[in-house]
């Protein structure tokens, strides 16, 4: 039975419409306007001091197709507000400025973008960054000193997928009077929803899933009404907004994430378990299998487990390089979330600074190969592999 006072997520992002046009168009056209035309300077100034609704100028955020775009997004995690940013590292910049100046403790693996942010900014600009391992979340109270913190993570992590408890951390920074802000692009709003779990920010490289074919950069906030207002100045004064025509483009992607989601889903288990048979395999870092260390945790608060996954090739790093090379169907590149199917070998690629000691403390193996499963046909996913490790 539908409900059609709780629309599901696909009728919502199909149906979540802010403007209706003149000749009845389903969806708004791009707004590429700069800037809004006012009758008299009264009309100017009842907007400018926010006496009435209204444009000003589109780097401001005021745009119709980036307000239709921002109405969206927040229906997919059920937030009050979503912002759109440029990339997925303006929207985390943003967050970390507007919301992390007292200091920044992050739990876990982070993608290595952010990890250099907070290297070699966040910490030039004397904003305190502390890094916990996975194992020492227990910790996270003693580095919750004063409050006013930031607690930032990612689950699943990248490349071993790693699960942390969303609900748990949130519950510890609450109590130590930290915010919590989970980046939760690998899972995508439909297989994990860290708002509902406690989470009072949650960031998305758009260019990933949200965006879905690998033809637009973009990054997303979805948090309530008060924590984006001070974003919104960051986002403003750094001037990161997205441009309306990528908005337009974004925002026709999201009303296929659903079915979409699903659908990698899917292929990700069968690639995963085909995998897990495969006598040159010697580990698959799935949250969906039985077998991965995090899979009830994932279980509890994911409802999909997602199309990144990552296998530990027989004879470490050279053999893993080989199969990767092989791959016909996989491409070869960085990135994930698109409808295509990628590969890439995190020992030479994002994880490629560190040395083999600090990745076997994260996880990372020699012969670790990062997928990203895409649309395709699964059979034809799992021979691809099947020949390059033959
Ligand atoms: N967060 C995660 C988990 C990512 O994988 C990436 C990029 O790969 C980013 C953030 C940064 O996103 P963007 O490249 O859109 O700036």
């Amino acid at each position: 039975m539908t409900n059609p006072d709780h629309p599901g997520p696909a009728t919502r992002i199909i149906h979540n419409r802010r403007h209706r046009d003149a000749f009845g168009s389903p969806y708004s056209p791009v707004y590429n306007t700069t800037t809004y035309r006012f009758e008299n300077t009264a009309q100017l100034l009842d907007v400018i001091e926010r006496r009435t609704e209204g444009n000003l100028y589109t780097r401001w955020g005021t745009n119709p197709s980036i307000q239709e775009l921002e109405q969206g997004l927040a229906g997919l995690e059920q937030a009050e507000a979503a912002l759109a940013f440029a990339s997925g590292m303006a929207a985390i910049s943003a967050t970390l400025l507007a919301h992390g100046r007292q200091g920044i403790v992050c739990v876990g693996d982070l993608y290595g973008g952010t990890q250099e942010l907070l290297i070699n900014h966040c910490q030039a600009l004397g904003i305190p960054v502390t890094f916990l391992f996975r194992e020492d979340v227990g910790q996270l109270k003693d580095a919750l000193t004063e409050p006013g913190k930031l607690v930032y993570f990612e689950t699943p992590a990248n490349p071993n997928m790693a699960i942390l408890d969303i609900r748990e951390i949130a519950q510890t920074a609450h109590k130590h009077g930290a915010l919590v802000a989970v980046d939760n692009t690998f899972a995508s709003p439909i297989n994990q929803k860290p708002l509902a779990l406690g989470a009072d920010l949650v960031l998305h490289s758009a260019t990933k899933y949200l965006g879905g074919h690998s033809d637009l950069t973009a990054g997303a906030l979805m948090t309530s009404t008060a924590l984006a207002q001070p974003v919104i100045a960051w986002r403003k004064n750094l001037g990161q907004l997205i441009s309306p025509e990528t908005a337009t483009l974004l925002a026709r992607s999201l009303r296929t994430l659903p079915v979409r989601i699903r659908q990698h889903n899917d292929n990700a288990m069968a690639v995963a378990e085909a995998m897990e048979q495969h006598p040159k395999i010697t580990k698959v870092h799935y949250p969906g299998l039985p077998s991965f260390e995090g899979h009830e945790l994932a279980k509890q608060q994911m409802s999909g487990f997602g199309g990144m996954l990552s296998i530990e090739v027989a004879g470490g790093q050279q053999a893993a390089q080989e199969v990767a090379d092989r791959l016909q169907v996989f491409l070869l590149a960085t990135s994930l979330g698109g409808v295509e199917s990628l590969v890439s070998q995190p020992s030479a690629t994002s994880h490629h600074g560190l040395s083999r000691e600090e990745r076997l403390k994260r996880g990372i193996g020699d012969g670790m190969l990062r997928l990203s499963v895409g649309l395709e046909d699964a059979e034809d996913l799992i021979a691809d592999l099947n020949q390059a490790l033959s």
